[in-house]
């Protein structure tokens, strides 16, 4: 039996298992994906908006070229992570079911293991909102994005006013797509746009290089078209590419099948102690961005890595 089994090796699942380690407790992390799955599928040419000193993690050192990591600088330093601590991770074997007796018997797509404690920092990456439109099911409406080549010369389609549909406008425009359609279900851009990248859009947008529609939503995608409701009537555009970056979401069921309780504020926070970072469970605890639930703009890798210093401190008291 182990003291803790850490389920999702994102980098915040990476400061549990160092904890663990040097606390000299038995513990394995498990991870449904690769190591850290939610930044592998960020998009390819991104840049943290943190400088890579606040993602450190393990005292490893971050070095990277510019002040903001990029992807791949973040993929190999927890990659390094994981080699100079020689962390315990078993991948892409995913948790299905946790039962709880005296101690926790963990059930798996691989198998099971018994631990006396949990600690779930399963992020919030895997769950897209829906469009819940017809024709979503198309091969071509995407809700992950990567890089930009694949929509050189096609007519694309951005839902979403947030950061991600941003980012994902400006690049697949300057990369050459043929039109570069904004789709806002707002009456404006989001707040919470970066400070320095705002005015770019809001001028490519108000040039016309980047079209939008405020205070619309799509209704319908077909193989080569869309129609979007906007104020002044439905609109129908040809279209190659729905490129839906509306936020993701934790996985709430999965939260509710082991018993942890979901709040009822308007963010549905799953209920935990922020002095432990236990959970209504006696035994589970959460670490990293799940805390927040549905405000997954709250915890980041920046301020949530000393959660594993909170939970070591509960578990080891
Ligand atoms: C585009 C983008 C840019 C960002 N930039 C920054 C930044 O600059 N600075 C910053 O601090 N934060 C940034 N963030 C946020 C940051 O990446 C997340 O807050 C961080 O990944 C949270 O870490 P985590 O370990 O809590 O969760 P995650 O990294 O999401 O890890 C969760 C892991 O759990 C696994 N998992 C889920 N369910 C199961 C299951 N049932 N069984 C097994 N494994 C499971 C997943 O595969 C995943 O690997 C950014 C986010 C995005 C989307």
């Amino acid at each position: 039996m182990l003291d803790v089994v850490i389920i999702g090796a994102g980098p915040i699942g990476l400061c549990c298992a160092i904890e663990a380690k040097k606390n000299k407790l038995s513990y394995v992390v498990i991870d449904k994906g690769c190591l850290v799955n939610s930044l592998y599928n960020y998009p390819k040419n991104m840049t943290f908006f943190s400088t890579s000193d606040k993602l450190e993690i393990g005292e490893v050192p971050f070095i990277s070229h510019n002040a903001k990591p990029t992807k791949s600088e973040a993929l190999e330093y927890y990659r390094r992570v994981v080699s100079s601590w020689e962390l315990d991770i078993n991948l892409y074997e995913e948790v299905e079911e946790i039962l709880k007796e005296d101690i926790f018997e963990i059930k798996t797509t691989k198998g099971s293991y018994s631990a006396k404690k949990i600690i779930l920092s399963t992020g919030f990456y895997d769950l897209p909102y829906k469009l819940n439109v017809p024709g979503e099911d198309l091969p071509k409406v995407k809700h992950y994005y990567d890089e930009p080549h694949p929509y050189f010369g096609m007519n694309v389609a951005v839902v979403g006013a947030a950061n991600s549909a941003v980012d994902v406008a400006l690049e697949t425009y300057r990369k050459g797509a043929k039109e570069v359609t904004m789709i806002v279900r707002e009456p404006s851009l989001s707040e919470s746009v970066k400070y320095w990248v705002k005015p770019d859009v809001e001028n490519r947008i108000k040039e016309g290089s980047i079209k939008s529609y405020f205070n619309s939503n799509i209704t319908k995608i077909t193989e080569d078209s869309i129609i979007i409701s906007t104020p002044e009537g439905d609109v129908t555009l040809e279209n190659d590419f729905v490129l839906a970056m509306t936020g993701y979401q934790p996985d709430f069921g999965f939260l509710e099948k082991i018993g942890i309780e979901i709040g009822d504020d308007e963010y549905k926070t799953p209920i935990h102690n922020s002095d432990t970072m236990m959970t209504n469970v006696e035994g589970i605890y959460l670490a990293g961005v799940i805390c927040g639930g549905l405000k997954t703009n709250k915890w980041f890798i920046e301020n949530s890595r000393d959660h594993s210093k909170i939970i070591f401190k509960d578990i080891l008291s």
